[in-house]
């Protein structure tokens, strides 16, 4: 018999991904498909479902096809997603009433201020785990079913709500089961992560009625078979989660304390806190990392809004590189930033310090300084946010991580990395396979339909690649740190309100 082989699909913000995996982690093939953005109006975000839907679809065929394998010897196939985005769909016949409303999209701030007006802060972080934003599902749902005119359709059952996850598993798979998974649901505002369900109080205060919700499954758990019109056999589909959650499951992290970052557009940070939810002081999120087998296992996150988006700025903007692999090559060519310091506050910051009124700060020029100077800073600015965050996470769980695993774009830069190592004082690990979101989701379904034994099974996949050690003398540490920390200082509450 030939080997197994394990099926992710990576729904995106930008693209539908497909990954082929043998059961030892090994990417046999990968496809992803673009679709297109829609900005209907300034900070509004929109997805056509039948886009998201039809590239994931050929995403899958393609990468099947292109690893060569037996569609009878896919195993089972995980889902893992853009988190946040918010769907809406007619029970009956499946039609979206609307175009799916994506995590960007702040079309829903005014109603996040309301919220906050009214004193449900608080309450709403105790019982979500997270801090009341435009971002997460719950606003955006309570704003299709207002300007749409649907309450009474969706108190009626008739209609649908659901995440990415949900909207693939209802279209995917035979049956069409309505369900979302606990990491999903708790990106909602509406999951209590105490009692794992969502919570009447929240949806009474966002009047959304729990006849269109989805119900919440584990994380790797079968929950129907893919439909035979896709690959002409049905697969169990086996797993589903948000792409951070998965990503922290495809680097292994899985015991309490360990910790991943993710360097792409942005910086997503998740530490692993086991059983236990920690509530943050210093501005981080609560989070499910993922539930299985019925039992939660929790997170903390954080994220840095402006990461490898910085180096797009250096060559976009102000062109001072014309690759972001570039940036490398610049930056050492010269042994330090000669005191300059860029803080990329161009939307504001967030965890620990946020602050949505700073704007990018560039400070400590003299008439010496130039390009490289400041492309090294850009790259150090990504390192010095991710460091504050892992700072965070440390003083809130009262221990420091003894390593950070790293993925994403930018990870591939090793001035970046190394630079990473020397300002956290803790070494940085790249792991072999660099798609760790997708083989999260890949080894969530492998696990639920028993090609692992168990969990700590699943780890045995992740290999080592790399390992950046720290080498920074103390004293040169503590110094650039304070400079930094100066410069954010400098770059808070620039904004007139
Ligand atoms: P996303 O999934 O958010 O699109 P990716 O993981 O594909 O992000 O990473 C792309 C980001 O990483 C871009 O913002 C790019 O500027 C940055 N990036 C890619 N390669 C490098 C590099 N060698 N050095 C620094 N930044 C890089």
């Amino acid at each position: 018999m030939a080997q197994k082989v394990l099926v992710a699909l990576d729904q995106g913000t930008t693209s539908s991904r497909a990954v082929v995996f043998d059961t030892a982690g090994h990417m046999l093939a990968a496809k992803g498909v673009e679709f297109p953005q829609h900005y209907p109006k300034p900070g509004w975000v929109e997805h056509d479902p039948n886009d998201i839907l039809t590239t994931q679809i050929t995403a899958l065929r393609e990468a099947v096809k292109l690893s060569g394998v037996d569609v009878a010897d896919i195993a089972a196939i995980g889902i893992t997603n853009q988190r946040e985005t918010t769907l809406l769909w007619d029970r009956e016949t499946g039609t979206c009433v609307h175009n799916a409303i994506v995590w960007q999209c702040r079309r829903t701030a005014h109603n996040v201020e309301w919220l906050l007006k009214e004193g449900y802060g608080d309450m709403i972080r105790r019982k979500t785990g997270l801090i009341p934003d435009a971002y997460f599902s719950g606003t955006k749902l309570a704003w299709l079913l207002d300007h749409l005119d649907l309450h009474e359709r969706a108190e009626a059952g008739e209609l649908c709500f659901g995440t990415v996850d949900s909207f693939l598993a209802w279209h995917l798979v035979t049956g069409r089961p309505h369900v979302t998974d606990a990491t999903n649901a708790g990106r909602t505002m509406m999951f209590n992560l105490e009692t794992q369900d969502w919570d009447d109080e929240l949806l009474k205060i966002l009047d959304v009625p729990r006849a269109c919700l989805p119900k919440v499954v584990d994380s790797s758990q079968v929950i129907g078979m893919l439909d035979t019109s896709i690959l002409g056999r049905p697969i169990p589909v086996a797993s589903m989660a948000g792409d951070q959650h998965a990503s922290l499951f495809g680097q292994a992290c899985l015991k309490t304390g360990m910790v991943k970052n993710t360097y792409g557009t942005g910086c997503f940070m998740l530490m692993n806190t086991g059983e236990k939810r920690i509530h943050s002081e210093h501005g981080l999120l609560s989070t499910m990392a993922w539930r299985i087998n019925g039992k939660p296992t929790y997170a903390l996150e954080g994220s840095v809004f402006m990461g490898g988006a910085t180096i797009q700025w250096l060559r976009d903007e102000m062109k001072l590189i014309s690759t972001a692999a570039e940036s490398e090559g610049v930056a050492t060519s010269v042994k330090d930033t000669g005191g300059v310091y860029l803080v990329p506050a161009f939307t504001g910051l967030g965890a620990p310090w946020w602050d949505m009124y700073s704007r990018g700060t560039l400070v400590g020029m003299t008439r010496g300084t130039g390009r490289a100077h400041v492309v090294r800073a850009a790259l150090e600015a990504i390192a010095y946010q991710s460091a504050d965050l892992m700072q965070a996470m440390a003083q809130d769980c009262g221990a420091t991580p003894a390593q950070l695993q790293v993925d994403g774009g930018a990870s591939a830069n090793a001035f970046l990395m190394q630079f990473q190592a020397d300002i956290m004082n803790v070494p940085v690990v790249r792991p072999q396979v660099m798609e760790t979101t997708a083989l999260g989701a890949a080894l969530l379904a492998g696990l639920a339909v028993g090609l692992y034994q168990n969990v700590e099974d699943t780890a045995a996949v992740w290999q080592r690649d790399l390992t950046f050690e720290p080498t920074m003398p103390e004293h040169e540490r503590e110094h650039l740190l304070r400079g930094w920390h100066r410069a954010v200082e400098r770059s808070l509450n620039w904004l007139e309100k």
